[in-house]
C-alpha cells in the first residue's frame, strides 16, 4: 500500500477523475497540467522501465510525469491489461472511427450510457483515411489507448484495421496490436458481370482460376431454402456471382491466410466487406460468397454486403425503408444459417431511419460501423466555440469539395449548400444535408492543408480548440452517439 500522504490524490495535480487506477500499490492517472495533458504515475522503481518523462522520489515510490506519447501508451498497455484491444465475438457491436484522435472519451461515455449492451471498437481507421490525415496504425491505436485510459473504461474494446487491401496493410496493423481486420477485396470485384449476357458470362468464366470454376463450387443446380428465402443457382445466377466475386474471394482467402500466418497464434477477428460497389449484393451473391469462403477455409465474424439503397456519407439512408428491410431480412437469414456471423453496416453513421429495421431483422447479430460522424461532431463543437475558425474551414471545404468527393458516395451540391457569407447560425450548418457532406469528405484536406510558409493552416487551431474543450466535445459525441446506439441496445 502507498501511504496516504504519497497518493496522487494528495499531490497538487489536477487529474481526470475517472482515469485514476490503483493497482498493486501503484497509481496511474491522466493529469491536466499547464503544459497540457500528461501521464502521472506513482510507481515502484522497477515499474518505470518502458516509461519516459520526469521522475522524482515520492515517499519511497517514484513520481513520473510523462508525455502522452506512443512509448508511454505502450508501457501503460503492458501495466494495465484492459487497455489492450480484444475480441468482440458475436455480440452486437459498433465501430467508432476517430479521424482526429480525440473522440474516444466521448465514445466511451456513449457506450457506457447504453449500459455496456453494445461491444465497442474504439480504434478504427482505414488505410485510406490514415493516409489522408497523416496518421499511422500505431497513432490511431495510441490515441484510443489514451481515451480509454482517461475515461477508465475496463470492459473491453476492439481495434479494427479497416478496409485493408494488401498483405502489407495487415502487417503494419498487426504490429500495432489490432484485433479486428476488415478485408476489402473491392478492387477485384468484376462489375462486368452486372450487365453481361449469358453468352458473355460463359466467355468470362474461362478467365477464372481452376479452383473458382463453377463446377468446383458444387453450387450449380442447387436450390436453397433459408428461413423461407429461396435461392436457385441456375447457370446464369451462378456465373454472374462467380464472375462478379470469384477473384475477389481468392484475394480474401489469400489475405486471410497471410493474416493467420502473420498473427502467429494471436487471436483475431475478420470482416469481409464488399460494400463499396455500385450495384447491390443480391441474396444469391451473398450466399455464393459465404459458401465459397467456407470452401476456401476462411473464417469470418462479420460481412458487409452492398445493401440496396444509398448509404451516403454523413446523412440518413436514401431509399425506401421497407425495401431495405426486406432485402436485409434475406441477408440476415443467410448470415444466421451460414455462420452465424454478423451483418456489418458500413457508412453506418446517421442512418437513423433504418436502425430499428436492422436490429429487428438481425436480432442483434449486427455491427454498426461509423467514422466521419465523429469528425462532424468535432466541427459542431468548434462552430460553437470559434465561429471564425469554423467559417474559414467551411469556405475552404467548399473550395475543395469537387476534388475531395471523388472517392466517396455523396450527392451534395455546392449550389444547394448555404454560401459561407450567408450563414448566421454556424452550429446549425452541421444539420444541413449538403454542407454536412461537403464538410464530411474534406476532412483530409482540412487537417493537412498548409499555408505558403509550410505551416498547417487549420490543424493546430482545430486540435487546440478540442483539447482545451474536451468536455464540450465529449458531450456532443455522447449525445450524437446516443441516437445511434439506443436502437441497437435493446431487443424489442
Ligand atoms: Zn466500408
Amino acid at each position: 500500500m502507498i501511504p496516504a500522504h504519497s497518493s496522487l490524490a494528495y499531490l497538487n495535480i489536477e487529474i481526470f477523475p475517472r482515469s485514476l487506477v490503483e493497482k498493486d500499490g501503484e497509481e496511474y492517472a491522466l493529469a491536466k497540467t499547464s503544459a497540457g495533458t500528461r501521464l502521472v504515475a506513482l510507481v515502484k522503481p522497477a515499474t518505470l522501465t518502458g516509461f519516459e518523462g520526469e521522475t522524482s522520489e515520492q515517499g519511497g515510490n517514484i513520481l513520473l510525469i510523462g508525455p502522452c506519447d506512443s512509448k508511454n501508451a505502450a508501457a501503460l498497455r503492458t501495466q494495465l491489461g484492459w487497455l489492450n484491444p480484444g475480441l468482440l465475438n458475436l455480440r452486437t457491436s459498433t465501430g467508432m472511427g476517430d479521424r482526429i484522435g480525440l473522440a474516444t472519451p466521448g465514445h466511451v461515455r456513449a457506450i457506457r450510457a447504453v449500459g455496456g449492451k453494445i461491444a465497442p471498437i474504439f480504434a478504427q481507421q482505414s488505410i485510406r483515411e490514415m493516409t489522408r490525415t497523416g496518421r499511422t496504425p500505431q497513432t490511431v491505436m495510441d490515441d484510443a489507448t489514451w481515451g480509454v485510459f482517461q475515461e477508465g473504461w475496463r470492459e473491453g474494446f476492439g481495434a479494427d484495421a479497416d478496409h485493408l487491401k494488401t498483405p502489407g496493410d495487415i502487417d503494419s496493423c498487426l504490429e500495432a496490436g489490432y484485433t479486428f481486420f476488415t478485408i476489402d477485396p473491392g478492387a477485384h470485384v468484376d462489375v462486368r458481370a452486372e450487365t453481361a449476357s449469358l453468352d458473355t458470362l460463359r466467355e468470362l468464366v474461362g478467365s477464372l482460376p481452376v479452383e473458382m470454376q463453377p463446377r468446383a463450387t458444387g453450387l450449380l443446380g442447387r436450390d436453397f431454402d433459408i428461413e423461407g428465402l429461396r435461392v436457385s443457382f441456375n447457370e446464369a445466377v451462378l456465373l454472374k456471382a462467380a464472375i462478379k466475386y470469384g477473384i475477389a474471394l481468392v484475394h480474401v482467402a489469400s489475405m486471410y491466410q497471410h493474416l493467420v500466418k502473420a498473427a502467429a497464434g494471436r487471436s483475431f477477428e475478420m470482416e469481409v466487406s464488399v460494400d463499396e460497389t455500385d450495384q447491390p449484393t443480391t441474396h444469391a451473391e451473398h450466399l455464393y460468397i459465404a459458401c465459397e469462403l467456407k470452401r476456401l477455409g476462411v473464417r469470418w465474424i462479420s460481412l458487409a454486403p452492398r445493401y440496396v439503397g444509398r448509404f451516403e456519407k454523413g446523412v440518413d439512408y436514401i431509399g425506401d425503408i421497407a425495401t431495405f428491410e426486406s432485402d436485409l431480412a434475406g441477408h440476415a437469414a443467410i448470415a444466421r444459417q451460414l455462420g452465424p456471423y454478423k451483418l456489418s453496416l458500413h457508412s453506418g453513421s446517421d442512418k437513423f431511419s433504418i436502425y430499428p429495421a436492422a436490429m429487428r431483422q438481425t436480432n442483434g447479430l449486427v455491427h454498426l460501423k461509423t467514422a466521419g460522424t465523429s469528425y462532424l461532431e468535432a466541427l459542431r463543437t468548434i462552430a460553437a466555440l470559434d465561429a471564425g475558425l469554423f467559417s474559414e474551414i467551411y469556405s475552404f471545404a467548399c473550395q475543395n469539395y469537387t476534388a475531395d468527393k471523388a472517392s466517396y458516395h455523396v450527392s451534395a451540391r455546392l449550389d444547394r449548400a448555404p454560401r459561407p457569407g450567408a450563414v448566421t447560425d454556424w452550429p446549425a450548418l452541421l444539420d444541413q444535408f449538403d454542407a454536412r457532406q461537403i464538410l464530411h469528405v474534406t476532412f483530409g484536406s482540412v487537417l493537412t492543408c498548409k499555408t505558403a510558409s509550410g505551416r498547417k493552416r487549420f490543424a493546430g487551431r482545430f486540435m487546440a480548440a478540442l483539447t482545451t474543450n474536451t468536455e464540450a466535445y465529449a458531450l456532443n459525441l455522447e449525445k450524437h452517439f446516443g441516437r445511434h446506439l439506443k436502437p441497437f441496445s435493446s431487443l424489442e
